[in-house]
């Protein structure tokens, strides 16, 4: 079954994605990523897309939905993706819906991520993340990660997009866009509320017993 992760910038999509990826064989799609991606290729699309990703804003659903239908299709991903940033509003969760239907695959669980903003401030500001093996740490919270990061620290760079102005320009997206879609969710019984201002390891057990992986 496929999983989707909720939640607004710094609620620890990424980091929760990564342990079903490394433990329970599941493939992560970031819709973030694969729009960085898209700029970093210098592509059509990046170009499109480059100045609303500076700016915090939602690229259009189109373009989203259609990376993400090349991932569904994608027959060695099948019923194993766990979306991250992906859905972000109640036209792309219908698209979502659409699409796994088509591919004769699933939703297992929704699981919504929820932290306060003051949090999500810290997390977000301290962000670091290794240009080389792509790892990400905090700057205020890993200290000794930091010192002893096998890359060398000089690759640990913040992300363009990770200035202050920006997270709260993301936190507003993301509160005026997603919360309908929360709404949109809260029926289905698929749908689960974890407190992920708690640590790391206790929201990831929360996590594994929701999924039963
Ligand atoms: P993220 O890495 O998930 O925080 O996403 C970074 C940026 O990518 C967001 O601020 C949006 O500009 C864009 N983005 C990522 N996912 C989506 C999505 N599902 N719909 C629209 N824009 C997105």
């Amino acid at each position: 079954m496929n999983l989707i992760l909720i939640g607004p910038p710094g609620a620890g999509k990424g980091t929760q994605a990564q342990n079903l990826v490394q433990n329970y064989s599941y493939i992560q799609i970031s819709t973030g990523d694969l729009l960085r991606n898209e700029i970093k290729l210098n592509s059509e699309v990046g170009k499109k897309i480059i100045n609303k990703m500076e700016n915090g804003e939602f690229v259009d659903d189109d373009i989203v939905n259609s990376l993400i239908l090349k991932k569904i299709s994608n027959e060695k991903n099948k019923n194993k993706i766990v979306f991250d940033g992906y859905p972000r509003n109640i036209s792309q969760a219908k698209k979502l819906n659409q699409i796994i239907l088509n591919n004769n695959q699933t939703i297992g669980a929704i699981i919504y991520l929820d932290v306060s903003r003051d949090i999500i401030k810290k997390r977000i500001l301290g962000r670091i993340t290794c240009e080389k093996c792509n790892i990400t740490l905090n700057e205020y919270l890993d200290v000794e990660e930091i010192q002893k990061h096998k890359c060398g620290r000089e690759f640990l760079k913040k992300r363009k997009d990770d200035i202050s102005v920006t997270i709260l320009k993301r936190y507003d997206t993301f509160i005026k866009e997603t919360n309908p879609l929360l709404k949109f969710y809260s029926d289905n019984p698929s749908f689960f509320k974890v407190d992920a201002s708690a640590k790391i390891q206790q929201i990831k057990a929360k996590i594994e017993e929701i999924t039963n992986v």
